[in-house]
């Protein structure tokens, strides 16, 4: 039987033996009336890891951004997102649906980050014209950019930025533990300068579902009750937290693996003939590399040899390495592209 290697996304990471047992061990009660044991000291935890004040448990990523909206701004308002943010290109539009909130987008550099000037140039000024400028949304690590990193530095100055326009600022962190494990600081030190801050539990921390919204104690209460509203009091959600914990108390460090594999994805296919890749741009665990023209329909055709990746546009291909794939399994995947690019040639 040939091995399937997954390098679609890290989402595709199964829960370990020990998060199964939390789960079924777990203490649980009825978290609409906040009586799931397991839920409050997973909200308690991801708040101290963040250094915010409260946490809440979400459904999604998505779920968590959209609360992000909901909370910090009211309809009418304008947010403003990078041109590659997440929540601009695969969040369904929901903030403009749900939030009625006008989304204006300025360009995310290749290291993911947004200009200065092009923020400060976005926030209107006091006008009858126009809606009224509420919130930056930042993103790290930045997904389309290649898992790029924004360091504390930059997000301290961007959203020193916006807080002197009176905007508020949500980061989506999907994947701010690999921000923090490449850069080596504690995540609490990337977010301390925005608002509201989302992250997953269900990316490379390989817990199956769950986000956590965080924030003053007042932000969360706010999204608590839009959470509802969206159908999103989970009851006994303590079976989804109790893995939730196991994630952040185990899964972090382990993240610097993922990285690597990353690295060794990106030096096998610079030896491979006609893949163009920048090893100096892998920060974290996500790999955009271009496949040669005289290979058409790569990703289907090396699907079949059982290496998935996911399209992007032309013939541009995201990796995302994750737990369910190791050191050597990506050894094994750079032989069977070798093999199917000098078949094709
Ligand atoms: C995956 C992801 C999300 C959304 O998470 P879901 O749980 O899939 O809704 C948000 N932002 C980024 C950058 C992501 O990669």
């Amino acid at each position: 039987m040939m091995k399937i290697i997954d390098l679609r996304s890290d989402t595709i990471t199964l829960p370990t033996e020990e998060m199964r047992r939390a789960m079924y061990e777990a203490e649980l009660g009825d978290d609409v009336h906040r009586e799931d044991p397991t839920v409050n000291r997973l909200e308690e935890l991801a708040a101290e890891v963040m250094g915010k004040e409260a946490a809440l448990l979400t459904t999604s990523g998505t779920m968590s951004n959209l609360l992000g909206v909901l909370a910090n701004t009211r309809p009418g308002d304008e947010i403003i997102v990078g041109s590659e943010a997440h929540m601009f290109w695969y969040e369904v539009g929901g903030a403009s649906t749900l939030g009625g909130v006008v989304i204006r987008t300025i360009p995310n550099d290749e290291d993911g980050k947004l200009d200065a000037t092009d923020v400060e140039e976005a926030i209107r000024s006091e006008n009858i014209h126009f809606p009224k400028s509420a919130l930056l949304c930042l993103e790290n690590t930045q997904n389309r950019c290649g898992g790029a990193v924004l360091t504390c530095e930059y997000t301290e100055e961007i959203s020193g930025l916006a807080h002197r326009h009176g905007l508020q600022v949500h980061l989506d962190g999907a994947r701010i533990f690999n921000a923090a494990v490449a850069l080596g600081v504690p995540a609490r030190e990337l977010v301390a300068p925005v608002d509201t801050v989302n992250f997953c539990l269900s990316k490379g921390l390989s817990a199956p579902v769950g986000s956590l919204f965080c924030g003053t104690r007042e932000m969360v209460e706010r999204a608590r009750k839009w959470r509802k509203m969206l159908g999103g009091g989970m009851r006994q959600a303590g079976v989804i937290a109790a893995a939730g914990i196991v994630a952040i108390e185990k899964m972090v460090d382990r993240l610097a693996e993922d990285h690597a594999n990353a690295r060794r994805l990106v030096a096998g296919l610079a030896q491979i003939p006609g893949f163009s890749v920048s090893p100096e741009k892998v920060p974290t665990n996500i790999v955009n590399f271009e496949f040669p023209p005289e290979v058409s329909d790569f990703v289907i055709k090396i699907g079949e040899r059982g290496v998935k990746f996911l399209s992007r546009s032309g013939r541009s291909v995201r990796a995302v390495t994750n737990r369910m794939v190791g050191a050597e399994d990506i050894e094994e995947a750079l032989g069977r592209i070798n093999q199917l690019v000098k078949e094709a040639s």
